[in-house]
């Protein structure tokens, strides 16, 4: 089964960049907050303008169906989407959808990957406009669509998952691929361009040069500080495989950057 993120727009969202475009996790799993362990992601976008995620559309992650669609409470919740996945990897699998407006969706309905669910609003006053989402690996939302272990993180490690994590290793068809995992789209902000290496050195044979502006795929995990520069293995493409200087080893320079110039 293939999952794709619950927001942003549909570019972003076959990106397979977790979380996609700009959007950010203000709270992030299993941090403490007031509220105890946070059992996901607390989804934002203030780009280009703050509250720019309100009433934008909520997706179903993945094919499913809908176990709970409704207002759950004013004091807790507001409305929330509760997706039954069946089993994946051996597992139950249910994915949340909270401080939801707009629902669209009812209990028993089948739902497609990248179907619109409801929009992003603010649990009925009770918080800034935000998605609260989160995986569970148990079945305990079909029977407790609210279900919030509070302090007890021995009951939020138990019944979820890092969203993040668990999303960017299933976005493409269940493959877990470490290349997959750790690789990001980076964009040439060096103003004359970036010559590609066979290996990370700047005395190593120059295969090209990516053209200020151009998107490339950086393997994350493999980088490599050399000859003062921090340099970033090439994953998919013309290039795959081949070495780029991200910027100096001493972060005094850039070339790359998260977001495409201008
Ligand atoms: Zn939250």
């Amino acid at each position: 089964m293939s999952f794709s993120a619950p927001i942003g727009t549909v570019e972003e969202r076959e990106s397979g960049k977790i979380w996609p475009g700009r959007w950010e996790d203000v709270t992030g799993y299993d941090k403490l907050y007031s509220l105890g362990y946070h059992t996901g992601a607390d989804l934002n976008l203030n780009f280009p303008h703050w509250d720019a995620n309100a009433h934008s559309d909520v997706f179903a992650i993945g094919d499913g169906t809908v176990t709970f669609a409704d207002l759950f409470s004013t004091q807790e919740w507001g409305k929330l989407v509760v997706i039954d996945h069946g089993t994946v990897d051996g597992r139950p699998l249910f994915s949340r959808y909270g401080h939801v407006e707009n629902i669209t969706v009812s209990p028993s309905q089948p739902v497609g990957r990248g179907e619109p669910i409801a929009s992003v609003g603010n649990g009925e006053g009770l918080f800034p406009y935000h998605l609260h989402f989160d995986i569970s690996l148990t079945d305990i939302l079909r029977s407790k669509p609210g279900h919030w272990p509070g302090h007890s993180r021995t009951l939020v490690h138990a019944h979820y998952v890092n969203p993040q994590e668990w999303l960017q290793v299933h976005v493409t068809d269940g493959v877990t691929n470490l290349n997959i995992f750790i690789a990001q789209a980076y964009y040439v902000i060096a103003t004359l361009g970036l010559r590609v290496r066979q290996n990370h050195s700047t005395s190593a044979l120059q295969v090209g040069v990516l053209p200020f502006g151009s998107k490339v795929t950086i393997d994350d995990t493999a980088t490599v500080e050399q000859d003062s520069f921090k340099w970033g293995r090439v994953s998919g493409g013309a290039f795959n495989g081949d070495w780029l200087a991200m910027g100096k080893a001493d972060q005094s320079e850039t070339y790359l950057s998260r977001f495409p110039p201008g």
